[in-house]
């Protein structure tokens, strides 16, 4: 569950990025945040890891304000997949899907073994470095790596978007496969309409800081 009330975000120099949202996301549901580069999807998205601070409003999950505990603490129960995936060139891939269990000092090699299997890599690549993968490889161990803690809320910013379509069509399954499967609460930012109608169960279009649209494929 996450809540946006009255949300607005302003960065230093004037640009209004999101302009007062009020915006309830039930759990359970995949939503897909669709709009023009610049709209404010990402801006939206880092609010709720509190990777950037509200102007005004605030952010609820599961009820509670996003700082009422310490950073960390929230941060392991959000998943996120950052745009442009954001994996570290000098660490292997088990290296890299252990960023945040490392957290609490835990490397665990079966932990990494299973998250490999869950996102549907051979286990020969957990000893690679990621510029040895193919770019879905990648994606997918940015999708391992955010489920690492077990989080239950799935953040992604464009996670399939230098794919080409095909990769892209397989990914985007494999991930609403796990979402039902791990029953996450997943928010996906994506470019592509039609990704977002195929994927998600709840469609939300931003522009110019404001949710201007908010649909169901099924209404469509
Ligand atoms: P894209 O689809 O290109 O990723 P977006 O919808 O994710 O775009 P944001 O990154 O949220 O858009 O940016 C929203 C607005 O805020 C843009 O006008 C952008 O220039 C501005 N902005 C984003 N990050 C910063 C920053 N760190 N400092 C100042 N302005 C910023
Ligand atoms: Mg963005």
């Amino acid at each position: 569950m996450i809540a946006f009330e009255r949300l607005t975000v302003a960065y230093p120099g004037g640009t209004t990025a999101v302009d007062d949202v009020t915006l309830a996301i039930a759990p359970g549901s995949f939503v897909a945040l669709v709009g023009r580069s610049g709209s404010g999807k990402s801006t939206l998205l880092k609010t709720v890891k509190r990777l950037i601070s509200p102007t005004a409003g605030r952010v609820l999950v599961d009820g509670r304000p996003v700082d009422a505990e310490p950073a960390p603490l929230l941060r392991r129960r959000i998943g996120y997949v950052f745009q442009g995936i954001g994996l570290f060139p000098h660490m292997t891939v088990a290296e890299n899907i252990a960023v945040p269990l490392r957290l609490d000092g835990r490397v665990d090699p079966e932990r990494v073994a299973a998250l490999l299997d869950l996102v549907d890599l051979p286990q020969e690549v957990a000893t690679r470095r990621p510029d040895a993968l193919s770019g879905g490889q990648r994606q997918r161990v940015g999708v391992a790596r955010a489920l690492a803690t077990e989080a239950k809320l799935l953040l992604m910013d464009e996670p399939f978007g230098a794919l080409d379509p095909m990769t892209r069509d397989a990914l985007g399954q494999a991930v609403r496969t796990l979402h039902d499967r791990l029953g996450l609460t997943t928010l996906m930012v994506t470019h592509d309409m039609a990704e977002a109608l195929l994927l998600a169960t709840r469609v939300l279009v931003m522009a110019k800081g404001r949710i201007v649209a908010d649909t169901t494929p099924a209404a469509l």
